[in-house]
């Protein structure tokens, strides 16, 4: 779905990302695990086309300009900003009229989401009345909004508490099997516990990457050491 080769980004003198390749099936659902510093961020940015490559290419499984990948993929960054005034359903409508959808189209999916990210409930209610998981269901579902056909998520469990983190994770283990899925975390159990492949960054490099069956019986369910927690 997308072939990545000797992906590179330097910032001034700091070399964030350093020549990496990666292919991306699609159906994966995939987590890059690593340590703060890693270079996670900056892959998920150039994947998105938020930044250009100081290097390389990202082949993309059919022709798409770069003003188009936003329609392609649905990013969720590590720090969303949500409209915390609007209630979550005002919020998806806005995001998809944004996003091109008829307001029809834009209010049938945003109801779709909202019940499938478990937010029904809470549709009319203001977002900065929202706990840390519900804003974070959220952001998934407004960067699903436009039916993109690659999810990435940015961390999208690191600032939770322990019940906000297993209902998203809950909520990433449903959305599998509809979607592909490329996720960031830096802690193992969450990566082995949702994904089927693993990718390891640190310092900007690729130490690893397999099948996370593979991975776990190369090192025999131990903790993987490259930085990480
Ligand atoms: P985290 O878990 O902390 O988000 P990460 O794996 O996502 O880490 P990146 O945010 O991609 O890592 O950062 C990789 C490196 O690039 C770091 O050294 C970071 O300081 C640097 N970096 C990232 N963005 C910029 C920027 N806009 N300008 C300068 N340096 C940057």
């Amino acid at each position: 779905m997308i072939h990545i080769q000797s992906l590179q980004k330097k910032f001034q003198n700091i070399e964030a990302v350093s020549s990496i390749n990666l292919k991306l099936e699609e159906g994966q659902t995939i987590a890059l695990l690593g340590p703060n510093g890693a270079g996670k961020t900056t892959t998920f940015r150039m994947l998105s086309g938020l930044i250009k490559p100081t290097s390389g290419t990202i082949q993309f499984d059919q022709v798409i300009p770069n003003s188009d990948r936003r329609h392609y993929i649905g990013y969720l960054p590590q720090y969303p900003h949500f409209h915390g005034w609007m209630t979550g359903y005002e919020f998806l409508l806005l995001m998809g009229e944004l996003s091109g959808m008829t307001k029809a189209d834009a209010k049938e999916r945003a109801e779709l989401l909202l019940k499938k990210t478990g937010l029904a409930e809470a549709k009319h209610k203001r977002i900065n009345g929202y706990s840390g998981g519900m804003k974070q269901r959220l952001g998934i579902a407004q960067a699903m909004i436009h039916q993109p056909k690659l999810l990435i998520l940015d961390e999208p469990v690191s600032s939770l508490d322990p019940v906000g983190r297993r209902d998203v994770l809950n909520l990433l283990k449903t959305l599998k099997s509809e979607t592909t899925i490329l996720f960031s975390t830096h802690i193992l159990s969450d990566a082995e516990e949702i994904s089927d492949y693993l990718v390891v960054m640190n310092q900007g490099k690729i130490v690893e990457q397999g099948q996370v069956h593979d991975l776990e019986k190369k090192y025999q369910k131990q903790i993987i050491k490259f930085g990480v927690d």
